[in-house]
């Protein structure tokens, strides 16, 4: 079941409860709600009543700010963008508005430098990122009037501190990830590169965090910054199938330089793990490299099949 660890984690993590707000932002998708009452209850005390995605009192959002993270609660559950050029400006990327169809939501932490939950906010942002967790959109489109975008999923954390939101759905769940992610934005106006190019970057994003959880450092050198390592494909992405593009197994954990390496193929390895030098390096760059012929790196039986193509389609002998 490894293939559909995005979708096991949120059932692990979340409660029943705020799956079922998850839910029903999905069915609610494309509708327009005027007032508070259908978001958050009538007054400040009510909730909304059970139905039939929540099985007990709720809100879907609170409309204080524009995340919300429920009390206690480690991630986000929903967010309220706008399109206004006040505060944070245009949030959202249009894919086809007549449709409720974003390409992608910009989302903007709290600006205000003495927000008290500005911190915890932004943390709760990156445990949705770090665990997978969809979060359900409303676009306030004028006061008291929210229209419904259904889910996304943050799929990055700019330098500038905003999130971005991709498009996401619970249904199709039986789907590979990356086929979910490709019928989530296959759309004819966009071209196919656009699509392939979105599906391979979060794709390598879901990879490189696969790997990470098993060993955070350079297989070959044990470099450990996080943000440098480079999740390596065995066999390309490019040659391989959807299992094999996000099969842990398929991949090497590498520092910038030995992962170059590896991609040129001016380095492989035997079944053992041994490495095994293209002779098209000198001495000196190999030395300089840190590569010696007692290089070595831990592998698993799994992984020998993807070595194997590698060996023979991409080693420079
Ligand atoms: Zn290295």
């Amino acid at each position: 079941m490894e293939f559909f660890t995005n979708i096991m984690w949120m059932v692990d993590i979340l409660e029943v409860t705020h799956e079922g707000i998850l839910k029903k932002f999905e069915f609610l998708k494309g509708n327009l709600i005027v007032g508070k009452a259908g978001i958050k209850g009538a007054n400040s005390e009510e909730r909304l009543p059970p139905d039939q995605h929540v099985p007990e009192t709720h809100i879907l959002h609170n409309l204080v700010r524009g995340f919300y993270k429920p009390a206690g609660k480690p991630y986000i559950l929903s967010y309220q963008a706008t399109e206004s050029s006040k505060n944070y400006g245009k949030q959202i990327i249009w894919n086809d508005e007549s449709e409720t169809e974003f390409l992608h939501i910009e989302m903007a932490p709290p600006d205000k430098e003495n927000d008290p939950s500005k911190k915890s906010d932004i943390a709760a942002a990156r445990y949705n990122l770090n665990h997978n967790i969809p979060i359900g959109i409303l676009h306030k489109i004028k006061k008291g009037h929210n229209r419904m975008l259904g889910l996304g999923i943050i799929t990055s954390e700019r330098d500038d501190g905003v999130f971005i939101v991709e498009p996401y759905s619970l249904k199709d769940s039986s789907l590979h990830p990356l086929e979910q992610l490709k019928r989530l934005i296959k759309n004819e106006e966009i071209n196919t590169n656009f699509v392939a190019e979105v599906v391979q970057r979060r794709g390598q994003a879901i990879f490189k965090k696969k790997l990470l959880e098993d060993s955070a450092k350079c297989a070959i050198c044990g470099m450990d910054e996080p943000s440098l390592l480079i999740a390596s494909h065995i066999k390309p992405w490019k040659y391989s199938s959807d299992f094999e593009r996000l099969n842990k197994f398929n991949g090497l954990l590498l520092c910038p330089n030995h992962d170059k390496l590896f991609d040129q193929g001016l380095i492989t390895f035997t079944d053992e793990g041994n490495v095994i030098i293209s002779s098209f390096l000198t001495p000196k760059t190999k030395n300089k490299l840190g590569l010696t012929e007692n290089s070595w790196i831990h592998l698993d039986e799994a992984h020998k099949k993807y070595l194997l193509w590698h060996r023979e389609n991409c080693f420079k002998a």
